[in-house]
């Protein structure tokens, strides 16, 4: 009954998938995932697969982990389910705050629970605007973001994130936000050093501080590595230079780290790593490893005081805020981090094996640039090296190479995602030095095979 083909014939006739062409998903028919273990997953033709993205950014912890199923079972038994408004708490939820505050960066003694990073991000846009308003400053409503970012796709997360073809679709962004060039080296730092850029790319966000009027801005929303935009790690002065420009003006630093945060950088918290002090900072994927839907927001001692101190109901809240279950394996995918000292493993041994390992990529006659920072990696696919790196010539984007280059992963049995022609990983945080071999060995596989498809 559950064969591939009449899985995929009922998925087509019903399922309509997120960020996804269904005509042409249709044509081509739907890989069905049935089974993970570790790093590595089993679609229903049998086919092992080395996931190197885990899940979508979010299962760090790796799949089959049972503490995290008993602790779901055994929450579902006690209270599946009890919400968090009219003055009522769950003792899970109540832990996991606790929890959290223990973890966060120093000033981080509060959470707002959501269900996901796009809730968490609308949760953002109304805390920092009615701040603002405790403030007596209401005028203060506008929030400043990136292009290239995502944040989500709720109409406020949407509006966050600075993707065209997003935009392009129910007339977004929503008023008050603006956006402003990402921090991308490789394709706008030509003939400067990467700090030098670094701190040209922050100008751009004073630039726009002033022609929005200081007193207008409210907030400045970034993701300390960008993910879905193709893993673009900033140089190491952008986001101090960002913190100093913030500071300036008084206005509010979010820190978006629902892919960065719970130790993908080899920090608990990536703000850690880039020096940046965030006021707010978006959690989400890597609080529960994907297990099941939970997010929020950190919120910093200044905007705490403000909100708690001055009293007022904060008019804003969903069903699955505090979610019993959700918090209960939140709980125990953080008891398994602490335990098993992943984040430290990534900061000191894994994270810069990856690194080494990664680069050796750049020798391949396909890698014009290949970067990583803990277990973030991506690498640039090029018609033809050139001297440096800002003299590649690049393969015309209708011929869609990072497409066939995903195609040939799938077919070898490994999961790299393709944004335009860059080709990116984020793996499970658990992966061992031989796994990380095994995953390298696998790219140049099927770069190999891209390479001579395209000849
Ligand atoms: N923020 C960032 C940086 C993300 O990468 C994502 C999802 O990939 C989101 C927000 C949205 O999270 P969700 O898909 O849980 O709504």
């Amino acid at each position: 009954m559950d064969d591939t083909k009449t899985m995929q014939a009922s998925d087509h006739a019903h399922y309509l998938h997120p960020f996804t062409d269904h005509k042409a998903l249709g044509e081509r028919g739907v890989r069905v995932m049935v089974r993970g273990e570790g790093i590595y997953l089993w679609d229903s033709e049998g086919k092992k697969i080395l996931d190197g993205m885990s899940g979508l950014w979010c299962v760090n912890l790796g799949y089959g982990r049972h503490s995290i199923s008993k602790a779901v079972f055994e929450q579902m038994e006690t209270l599946p389910f009890y919400n968090s408004f009219f003055n009522t708490t769950n003792v899970p939820a109540v832990k996991l705050a606790e929890k959290l505050a223990r973890i966060a960066p120093p000033g981080f003694e509060h959470v707002f629970f959501t269900g996901s990073g796009s809730e968490a991000n609308d949760t953002n846009v109304r805390m920092v605007r009615r701040y603002w308003d405790l403030k007596g400053q209401p005028q203060r409503h506008t929030i400043i973001s990136r292009f290239n970012a995502y944040h989500g796709s709720t109409m406020a997360g949407a509006s966050l994130g600075g993707m065209e073809g997003m935009h392009a679709q129910g007339g977004l962004p929503i008023p008050g936000i603006v956006h402003i060039r990402q921090p991308n080296y490789l394709e706008a730092g030509r003939g400067m050093s990467e700090d030098e850029f670094g701190i040209e790319a922050a100008s751009w966000l004073e630039e726009k501080i002033l022609d929005v009027g200081p007193e207008k801005v409210a907030a400045f929303i970034g993701e300390p590595i960008q993910g879905a935009g193709g893993v673009v790690i900033p140089p190491s002065t952008y986001w101090p230079e960002i913190q100093r420009i913030c500071d300036k003006y008084g206005i509010l630093i979010i820190a978006d780290e629902v892919i960065t945060g719970f130790g993908r950088t080899g920090q608990m918290f990536a703000s850690e790593l880039f020096g940046i002090k965030p006021d707010l900072i978006t959690f989400a994927k890597g609080v529960t490893s994907g297990y099941i839907p939970l997010g929020g927001v950190l919120v910093g001692e200044r905007v705490a005081e403000v909100l708690i101190g001055q009293g007022g109901e904060f008019a804003h809240g969903f069903t699955y805020s505090g979610h019993p279950v959700a918090c209960a394996a939140a709980l125990e995918s953080i008891r398994i981090l602490e335990e098993e000292k992943i984040v430290q493993r990534v900061r000191e041994d894994t994270g810069p094996y990856l690194a080494q390992r990664f680069a050796t990529l750049s020798d391949h006659p396909l890698v014009g640039y290949a970067n990583s920072c803990g277990f973030v990696a991506g690498l640039n696919l090029v018609r033809r090296k050139g001297p440096t790196i800002h003299g590649h010539e690049y393969f015309d984007p209708k011929l869609e190479v990072g497409m066939v280059c995903r195609g040939y992963m799938f077919n070898n049995g490994m999961i790299m995602r393709a944004v335009g022609d860059r080709m990116i990983i984020a793996p499970p945080l658990i992966m061992t030095r031989g796994q990380i071999d095994e995953m390298v060995a696998l790219i140049r596989r099927c770069l190999d095979d891209t390479y001579a498809d395209l000849k």
